[in-house]
């Protein structure tokens, strides 16, 4: 019986090359599709390089492989419903579609899924913003596009009112209230079309909007664990997953909040490949080929880092001091400010004195 398959990517960076070593390791053949011809995933795949909405490029993917996966939600969900076979495709286009547009995906959260969110509505020009109770905090987001902060406006006072309708006078949006959150945490979960299996919960620190660091397991309760556990398994099942998704959460006081779905692994999942007996990236692997899901079993505390532009040198004399520490870096050639060159995770106790 030959079990080896070829697995088609649509996206060949950090995430994309990670999913291919997990495939790689497990006897699958991987192509990637990605506009730069030296995207990370090139290292370790095949890649046909074109961009992502190229229909033709992701027929001749299609073509060459037995299951399609994406390593980013922002792919072109009709040009995928044209070109994937029947269950070409395990995690299907509704998700991403759901994943694409914050309208549909809070709808989906709060009213199919059933979990809670930040109070919210639809605003689709300035005159929605009309009357809004200024002793509350809110946050505008564009519906669609959106990501690290981006196309954000947070609303405390009159004085924020301008860019507020500028960007709901441009683009659907959502406001929420904002919340006044103890800690961001997520909690990542694959499934096989049938059955989930979900990871411990991660607290998630960010600066300025974009992933800081990682600390696992989280310093909450662990009542307030199992319940954020239980909140991505039900929207896990709602969706009858295949592959990995990421549920970002906001913790306050007892309550836990959803904020957003990723439909692929997370950068907030990152040390499972070290701290985990099966990482984020192999329950993908499985999950979107079909195959039985293992329990998810932490073998001890760990944090991760993420290296940014800035952070090479830093990074690189942390691991010179610290041999234990894992190093992964992406093979970027271009080290940008606040672009992910790699990650370093850490098995540790003290999570506040990791740091570079
Ligand atoms: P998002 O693009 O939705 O992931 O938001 C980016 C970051 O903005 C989150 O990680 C939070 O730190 C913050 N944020 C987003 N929505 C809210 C909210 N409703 N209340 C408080 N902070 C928020």
């Amino acid at each position: 019986m030959n079990s080896t398959k070829t697995i088609g990517i649509i996206g060949g960076g950090q995430l994309g090359q990670m999913m291919a070593i997990s495939a790689i390791y497990m006897g699958h053949k991987v192509i990637t599709l990605d506009p730069a011809a030296d995207c990370p995933a090139s290292r370790v795949s095949e890649v046909i390089v074109a961009p992502y909405s190229d229909v033709e490029a992701l027929r001749q993917l299609a073509e060459h492989c037995d299951v399609l996966t994406y390593e980013f939600e922002n792919v072109d969900a009709d040009a995928l419903d044209a070109v994937a076979k029947e269950g070409q495709l395990p995690q299907g286009t509704d998700l991403l579609r759901i994943s694409q547009n914050r309208i549909f995906e809070k709808d989906f959260l709060a009213n199919k899924a059933g979990v809670t969110v930040a109070p919210y509505k639809v605003v689709t020009s300035s005159l929605d913003l009309e009357h809004l109770d200024l002793s509350k905090k809110h946050v505008l987001k564009t519906a669609t596009g959106g990501y690290d902060g981006h196309g954000q406006v947070v609303i405390r006072s009159e004085a924020d009112l301008e860019d507020a309708n500028k960007l709901a006078n441009s683009a659907e949006c959502v406001l929420e209230e904002f919340v006044s959150f103890d800690l961001e945490i997520s909690v990542i979960v694959s499934g096989n079309g049938k059955d989930v299996t979900v990871f411990p919960v991660q607290e998630n620190i960010h600066r300025n909007n974009i992933l800081s660091k990682t600390i696992v397991p989280a310093r909450i309760s662990d009542k307030l664990s199992v319940k954020a556990q239980a909140m991505a398994v039900k929207i896990a099942e709602q969706l009858n997953l295949s592959g990995t998704l990421c549920v970002e959460m906001f913790v306050a006081g007892d309550e836990i909040l959803v904020n957003e779905i990723a439909p692929r692994p997370h950068n907030s999942g990152h040390y499972s490949i070290e701290a985990c007996d099966f990482s984020q990236f192999d329950t993908h692997i499985l999950g979107v080929l079909g195959k039985p899901l293992p329990a998810i079993k932490l073998h001890a505390p760990a944090v991760m880092l993420n290296v940014l532009g800035q952070h090479m040198e830093q990074a690189q004399a942390y691991i010179a001091e610290k041999p234990s520490a894992h190093l992964h870096l992406y093979g970027k050639i271009e080290a940008k400010h606040n672009r992910k060159m790699g990650h370093v995770t850490v098995f540790s106790d003290e999570p506040d004195s990791v740091e570079f």
